[in-house]
């Protein structure tokens, strides 16, 4: 595959949103909010692939974009000043675990999460329904909400659609999602049904708390001034593995006239094939003035393939999981570094990465860290996958903005 791969365009841009003082409340932590009106613009296309431009109040993001996850406020191992030379326009922050540690009142009362973790770009937070099926006990669903357990200390929580919409609102994050029920996987016909109504009724009253509550969020007045912006809410579409399904849910999703869309219920063990049958049939239904995220995906090649089928945002913690347990996306393939053939190896991880860690460190150093247990082991290798993820993002706008993305495919076919 050497020699498909696209030239990295690697101009981190500056931050549209500042720290700046205004010399109202703390001069050290604050942010210009920007005043826009039109959020979403489609600058290229290339086939169904689409270059873009979101617009948030922390500032622009060109899409196709890949998103690191912050799951409690951190990309896990890796500061924000690394994020913003990595070129990372936008995270990911997790409702759930927010919400159980540190609160999202104490993080209102600090500002915000943009505030609170000194993150000056924009911000997605998801609606905290995937942590709750996927990570807390002794769940129990009702029409009302879902009742859970905290994996942290065994208490007794109920999220629901309302309660979701505040605590994001008071997070503060520039994207937030309605409450969903990501269904089960296998799930039958009837269960599936049962699930997407489920999902739909929930996204009506996520809208509804959102419309009625949307000036709350903690920047809407920024150093005493009104921004004239706030945040933007997608809805999800889920219907499982069935396609009929899929595109009832999204027509109906997209009836409740959301901000964007995103497509859930993915990645949660069905084949790939399944997985991209399901994403096609629900991108048909989109419309194309309005962002659509997929989530919880994927593998490099997974996520350029996306992207060139007109998908604009996609997350995972595969980069950062994956560099925690030595596994390291490269322009050859997947290297496992600690390896013993990596050993007395003195060459930089990937030739033909211009990350801070390839162009520093060799693979013998990567390796004898890793099996050491020394901290920066996970540092330095999430830093580098993360910094593949984020290129491979760039070379696919770049290559839209060409008009041709068969480089870009080809180059990534062998990464899987
Ligand atoms: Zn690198």
């Amino acid at each position: 595959m050497a020699g498909v791969r696209l030239p990295l365009v690697r101009s981190p841009k500056p931050m549209r949103a500042t720290p700046l003082g205004l010399g109202l409340g703390s001069t050290s932590n604050m942010f210009i909010v920007t005043s826009v009106t039109r959020s979403f613009n489609v600058q290229a296309q290339a086939g169904p692939a689409r270059l873009s431009r979101i617009v948030t109040a922390h500032g622009e993001l060109e899409t196709p974009a890949f998103m690191p996850c912050a799951t409690a406020g951190t990309v896990k191992a890796v500061p924000q000043d690394i994020l913003e030379e990595l070129g990372a326009e936008i995270i990911l922050g997790n409702t759930y675990h927010l919400y159980l540690r540190p609160g999202q009142q104490l993080i209102r009362d600090l500002g915000g999460l943009h505030q609170f973790m000194s993150w000056g770009r924009a911000i997605l937070t998801d609606s905290g329904g995937f942590q709750v099926f996927s990570l807390s006990g002794l769940r129990k669903v009702t029409e009302e909400g879902v009742h859970f357990r905290s994996h942290l200390d065994g208490t007794s929580h109920l999220f629901t659609p309302e309660r979701s919409t505040e605590i994001q609102i008071a997070l503060g994050g520039d994207i937030i999602m309605a409450f969903d029920e990501c269904t089960e996987h296998p799930a039958d016909r009837s269960r599936t049904r049962e699930s997407m109504e489920m999902t739909l009724s929930w996204a009506r009253r996520s809208k509804h708390y959102f419309d009625n509550h949307q000036n709350e969020v903690p920047w809407f007045t920024s150093g005493g001034r009104r921004s004239g912006q706030t945040q933007m809410q997608f809805g999800i579409v889920q219907g499982g593995m069935y396609r009929d399904l899929r595109r009832e849910s999204a027509q109906r999703t997209v009836e409740l006239d959301f901000a964007g869309y995103a497509i859930g219920g993915l990645s949660v063990g069905e084949p790939r094939a399944q997985r991209l049958e399901m994403i096609a049939t629900v991108l048909e239904m989109l419309p194309p003035d309005k962002p659509r995220y997929v989530m919880g995906v994927g593998y490099p090649d997974e996520i350029t393939q996306y992207a060139a089928m007109g998908v604009d945002l996609m997350d995972c913690v595969l980069p950062t999981r994956a560099a925690r347990h030595g596994l390291l996306f490269t322009s050859e393939g997947r290297v496992n570094i600690k390896n013993i053939r990596f050993a007395q190896d003195s060459a930089p991880l990937d030739p033909k990465c211009g990350c801070k860690v390839c162009s520093r460190y060799s693979r013998a150093y990567l390796r004898h860290l890793f099996v050491s247990s020394e901290p920066l082991a996970g540092v330095l290798n999430s830093i580098h996958n993360l910094s593949f993820y984020l290129d491979t993002m760039r070379s696919v706008r770049h290559a839209i903005g060409l008009g041709d993305l068969s480089g870009a495919l080809s180059g990534k076919a062998s990464l899987a």
